[in-house]
Parts: structure tokens; C-alpha cells; sequence
């Protein structure tokens, strides 16, 4: 067979997929792996569903494509009127895209040119946290904090205020609550060194994602980062592309602090896998301001097409008629328990973080001093491996840039059952056991 022409990473050859179903895939072996990681933390409903397929065949029988300059589309409509209802009403306009990196990028410049149509132009920077991950495009990369991704960008890319968030693993301050005034009191020292006036947003996760395993925030600095955002006069955009829709047990990560963003940017989640879709939200009054100095200087051709908007419809109809959070937060406590016990057991897991069904689990050579693996030993790869042999799909992060160590993500699908969460606990266990062994054999006599 000639080579395959795709090219998206170096490493090994891949199992070529056959037909997934529910929380399970199967290759074209016929070998069976449970979705631990709902593909890219994407597919959030599981696989194969009817419904999902219904609302999207039929709204193909009707249209497929149109352009949002030429007519406006009832699926369109009504999902950006499920989103809205979703904030309660604390965002009130909506820009479809149809990726994370677009959410991402469609905020940034959303927010640049409110300052612009405002009369204030020299707001032109971003202040964001390192490590964060915010998409692949110029701008989202920009404000990404995660060195071997903006290493070959960072001379052409917009750039950002890169500031630390809190981490409550490995802080050397007293306790928690003075860890985050801590970290709060630095952020403010960055941004008045950097010129107050100059910054246009704030961006961040409410809860890390990929690029930090997990790493949670919390109240006190969330509503800090609120207060800072207020003073400053710039805005906070808040980066949902992972923690929207449902992951972590609320609609948006933010319900659980009460602290309300300025613009949201949400993606993964919202086509749950079956259709390419994403959105901006934001206060209805930044869209105003841009609407009367012009119009949005930005688009993309598919953003908010029949198809893509029905596909979401349909994934936000199902949440709520399935009753999707509640599900969310009893397997999330299943699922904490069960990764708990599995760092009682295994003294190289240092860390376990997350809520809902987002958790980060990070491993070290010493839980006492919280010492990293050698980086050159890939821990965080070779779990990885284990575990698909085992047949459960995890997704792996070496974090770099401040917070070391190797880490992966345990998001399966937000509609897993208990029977799932114990088979995915007992493969990992499976897949623990054998790094187990690798660990021990590697460690010095
Ligand atoms: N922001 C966050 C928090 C993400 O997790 C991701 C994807 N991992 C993105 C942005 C980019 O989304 P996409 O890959 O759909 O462009």
C-alpha cells in the first residue's frame, strides 16, 4: 500500500478506525477501546447516536450550506437563542465559527474592535496565563502559553502578557489563600509595568484543559481576575472551547464561581463530534458598539450553516431532555473516587484534579517532592500506550512552561454510565499496574 499522504505528527503508525458506538470504538482488528478522552474531549454525547443523526439528515433534506449574508437560517436562530438561554442571559449575542481556534481568534478580534470602535486604539494587547492552550491560529496562538508550540510563531504571531495562574500542587506560599493573593497581586504588578491602557482582554479556562492537565482555579481568584479586568478596563474573554457544554457539570465552567465573562468562546462540545461548530458569545452591548462603528471586520464561510447549527440544536435538545449535567456530576464523583484510589495506590500519580468529568492526572518520580520524571523518559507516552493496549483511550500532555510533570486527561463522554466509569477505571488500573512495573524496573538498585 503507498504511504498514507496525510501528515499530522511524527510517531507511530496508527490502527485504522472501523465503526464506534456509545462510549466504544473499534478498530479495523476488531479490538475494542473505550473513549476516556471523548476523542479530543469533542465527543460529548458518545458515538452512533440516532437522534443526533436524525436532526442532522434532516435538516440535509432541507439545506445543507447557505451563507450568513444572504439568508438568515432557523437553525441558526434558534441554537444562538439555546445559547443565550444557557448564560441566562448574561450573553446576549452570538457569532457561529465552526472550530476552537476560530471561537478563540473571533473573541480576540471581537474585543480589539470594540476598543477600536470606542475610541480607545491603543488597547491592543492580551494579557493570558502560561501554560494555557487557546487554539492553533496566529492570533488564538498568540495568547497560548506552551513553549514548543509558539517556539517557531512567536516573530509573527499577535503575542501576549503571559502571566502565571494559581497552582495549587506544587505553591511554596503558606496556604491556598495566600498562594492566590499572591499570584493576583503579581498579575496586577504585570499588567500596571505593562501599561493599564494598553490591554484590551484578559483570556483564560476557567478550568485548564489540555495544556495544564486539569489545573483548577477557584473563586477567590477568578473574581479577582473579575475585579482586575473592571479596573483595568479591559475585557475578560473566557476560553470554554473544552469546558463548555456540559464538561464540567454546568453549561459553562464559569456558573460554578458566579463570575461572568465579557465574551465566551465555546467549540468541542457543542458538535459533540458529529459536526464542525463553534461560537462566540458576548454582552450584547460590545456587539452594539462594533455593529454602530460598522459591522464585524471578520467571517468565515461556514460559520453558522443549517447543518452545522442543526447539529448543535440537536446536541444541547439532547443534554437537556437526557438530563446530561446530573449525569455529569454523579459519574464526575465515581470517577474522582476512582482516580483517588488509584493514587493511594500508585505512589508515582502526585496529583489528581478536575470536576465534572474533566480530570487531569499527573504522575512525578517522587510524590514527596513532587520532582518530574526525566523528560526524556515520555512517561506521559508511555501511559498513554498502556493504556490503548489495554483499550482505553486517554489523552496525554507533557506541561511544560511552570508547571512540570507528566499528565493526561480522563474526559470520557458526558453520557457514560456507571458500568463505563468502572470499566474505565478497571482498564486504567490495568494500564497503571503495567507502568508500574516499567517504573520499577527503570528505577536505580
Ligand atoms: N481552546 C481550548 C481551551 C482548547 O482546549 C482547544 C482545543 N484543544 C482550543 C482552544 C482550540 O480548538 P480547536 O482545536 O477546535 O481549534
Amino acid at each position: 500500500m503507498d504511504p498514507s499522504p496525510l501528515f499530522y505528527q511524527a510517531g507511530p503508525a496508527l490502527p485504522e478506525i472501523s465503526h464506534a458506538q456509545g462510549v466504544y470504538l473499534w478498530d479495523e482488528t476488531g479490538k475494542q477501546y473505550l473513549d476516556g478522552c471523548s476523542g479530543a474531549i469533542a465527543c460529548n454525547l458518545g458515538h452512533g447516536r440516532n437522534d443526533i443523526r436524525d436532526a442532522m439528515l434532516a435538516q440535509l433534506d432541507r439545506v445543507a450550506f447557505t451563507y450568513r449574508t444572504q439568508f438568515e437560517n432557523a437553525p441558526a436562530v434558534a441554537l444562538a437563542q439555546a445559547l443565550v438561554a444557557l448564560t441566562h442571559h448574561h450573553l446576549e449575542k452570538v457569532f457561529f465559527v465552526s472550530s476552537g481556534s476560530e471561537a478563540v481568534e473571533s473573541a480576540l478580534k471581537l474585543a480589539r474592535q470594540y476598543f477600536v470602535a470606542r475610541g480607545e486604539p491603543q488597547r491592543r494587547r492580551f494579557v493570558s496565563l502560561r501554560p494555557s492552550y487557546h487554539g492553533s491560529t496566529l492570533g488564538a496562538l498568540g495568547v497560548t502559553g506552551y513553549e514548543p508550540l509558539e517556539a517557531p510563531f512567536r516573530d509573527i504571531a499577535i503575542g501576549s502578557l503571559k502571566v502565571a495562574g494559581p497552582d495549587f500542587y506544587r505553591h511554596d506560599d503558606a496556604d491556598d489563600s495566600r498562594h492566590v493573593a499572591r499570584v493576583l497581586a503579581d498579575t496586577r504588578a504585570a499588567i500596571e509595568a505593562a501599561g493599564p491602557d494598553t490591554i484590551a482582554a484578559f483570556v483564560l479556562e476557567p478550568v485548564g484543559g489540555a495544556s495544564t492537565g486539569a489545573r483548577m482555579l477557584d473563586q477567590t481568584y477568578l473574581e479577582g481576575i473579575r475585579t482586575l479586568c473592571d479596573e483595568t478596563g479591559c475585557l475578560l474573554i473566557l476560553d470554554e472551547v473544552l469546558t463548555g457544554i456540559g464538561r464540567t457539570g454546568a453549561w459553562f465552567a464559569y456558573q460554578h464561581y458566579g463570575v461572568t465573562p465579557d465574551l465566551l468562546a465555546t467549540a468541542k462540545g457543542l458538535g459533540a463530534g458529529y459536526y464542525p461548530v463553534g461560537a462566540v458569545l458576548s454582552r450584547a452591548d460590545i456587539v452594539e458598539t462594533v455593529m454602530a462603528s460598522g459591522g464585524f471586520q471578520h467571517g468565515h464561510t461556514y460559520a453558522g450553516n443549517p447543518l452545522a447549527c442543526a447539529t448543535g440544536l440537536a446536541v444541547i435538545e439532547a443534554m437537556q431532555r437526557e438530563r446530561v449535567l446530573d449525569n455529569v456530576s454523579a459519574r464526575g464523583r465515581e470517577l474522582k473516587e476512582g482516580l483517588l484510589a488509584l493514587k493511594a495506590r500508585f505512589p508515582w500519580v502526585g496529583d489528581v484534579r478536575g470536576l465534572g468529568l474533566l480530570w487531569g492526572v499527573e504522575l512525578v518520580a517522587d510524590a514527596d517532592s513532587k520532582a518530574p520524571f526525566p523528560a526524556e523518559q515520555n512517561r506521559f507516552a508511555l501511559i498513554t500506550v498502556l493504556a490503548k493496549e489495554e483499550g482505553l483511550l486517554i489523552y496525554p500532555r507533557r506541561t511544560l512552561d511552570g508547571v512540570a510533570g507528566d499528565h493526561f486527561l480522563v474526559t470520557p463522554p458526558l453520557t457514560i454510565d456507571a458500568a463505563g466509569i468502572a470499566e474505565l477505571l478497571t482498564r486504567l488500573e490495568r494500564a497503571m499496574a503495567r507502568f508500574d512495573r516499567e517504573v520499577n524496573s527503570a528505577a536505580p538498585a
